[in-house]
């Protein structure tokens, strides 16, 4: 198809029919509200049910590439011949995922494409397009996008909407997005002026997102280096229940847990990855007992330098992308944003 730098106008009153069109060939996914103030990726057959405009989603986009819980396994305890290894995938298109999610979406991508490759994660990837939106607002004040650097497209989607009024401006970025633009009428080509308006969104944009946290982001890291015994993890610690919804919503946290279950007839059984979560007390524990990591201050601390320290030597990139999702669930009111500006404030 030669160029992926095409850009569209898809008319407002016609999303619908794009969507039941892609709804016949794929399952559709888009951010849909489920009451007091709360969205959730959820299968659409029409553009009616989808809330074009949206705090991040309660789960991520993370969800569809990596199942909270999947059999990786299904085996006898006979021959090894008899062990099968199922993959449940579906043809999905996601709709509607902020710049944030797919800064998540790139991290993810990363990690599971590190040898040895996680084939169950990419082959699903493969069976999935991402459709990204604009957002031109704040979704709310928890949403650090800008510290993080992902609050502007930067890839990792296959189409990108942005809202110009009356209609969409269409990013093409790759083939399967070009596919889908193909196989309607609905997409005309964006003329200049048209280009020059969506520079001006942006403009605006711009000068509307800043300063989310009083700090240069290049600096964060050094600020974690200098860190580590700081009171800031204790006060924080002692706050925390350990539940896990900060991972659980988190959209670069991966980390699993696997297991063998066998059936009642002890003939066979199955392999069951399940979403982990470093907050919980039993993620570091070992055989004899022993916990690497058995307070929750070591606990959240590990979390937080996985996000702003860790990943930075190993990927070369944060693997927060500021979408304040664990700031919004956690139950014992623990904000990201004040937890970096009081480490802020003490390096200073
Ligand atoms: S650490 Fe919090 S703000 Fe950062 S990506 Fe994870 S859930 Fe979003
Ligand atoms: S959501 Fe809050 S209380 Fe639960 S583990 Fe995370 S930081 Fe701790």
């Amino acid at each position: 198809m030669g160029t992926h730098t095409r850009y569209f106008i898809l008319r407002k009153d016609d999303l619908n029919s794009f969507i039941v069109k892609l709804s016949r060939s794929h399952k559709v996914v888009a951010p849909v509200s489920k009451g007091y103030g709360n969205y959730a990726f959820t299968e659409v057959t029409s553009a009616n049910d989808i809330a074009l405009k949206h705090i991040p989603t309660i789960l991520p986009p993370k969800k569809y590439f990596l199942p909270q819980r999947e059999t990786m396994l299904s085996f006898g305890t006979g021959h090894i011949e008899s062990a099968e290894a199922p993959l449940e995938h579906e043809n999905t298109v996601i709709f509607g995922v902020h710049t944030c999610d797919l800064n998540g979406i790139q991290c993810l991508n990363i990690v599971f494409s590190e040898r040895p490759r996680d084939y169950n994660y990419l082959r699903r990837k493969d069976n999935i397009t991402v459709i990204g939106l604009e957002c031109t607002e704040y979704c709310d004040e928890h949403a650090s996008c800008n510290l993080m650097n992902s609050n502007f497209p930067n890839g990792g989607y296959d189409l990108f909407f942005t809202d110009m009024g009356e209609d969409f401006m269409v990013h093409v970025n790759t083939q399967a997005g070009d596919d889908l633009v193909d196989g309607t009428n609905l997409f005309k080509p964006a003329t200049q002026a048209r280009m020059e308006e969506l520079y001006a969104i942006r403009d605006a944009k711009r000068a509307r997102f800043r300063d989310e946290v009083n700090v240069d982001r290049k600096k964060l890291p050094a600020i974690f280096d200098k860190s580590e015994n700081s009171p800031v993890w204790k006060a924080i610690g002692d706050k925390c229940l350990g539940c896990g919804n900060c991972t659980n919503v988190c959209p670069t946290c991966y980390c699993f847990d696997i297991a063998d279950t066998l059936n009642l007839d002890l003939k066979s059984g199955r392999r069951v990855r399940t979403w982990d979560s470093c907050e919980v007390e039993t993620f570091a524990k070992v055989a004899g007992g022993e916990n690497f990591r058995s307070g929750q201050t070591e606990r959240l601390r590990h979390r937080h330098y996985r996000k702003f320290r860790f990943s930075l030597g190993k990927y070369y990139r944060f693997f927060c992308t500021g979408c304040g999702r664990c700031t919004r669930a956690c139950m014992a009111g623990i904000r990201l944003k004040e937890t970096l500006s009081a480490l802020v404030k003490e390096a200073a």
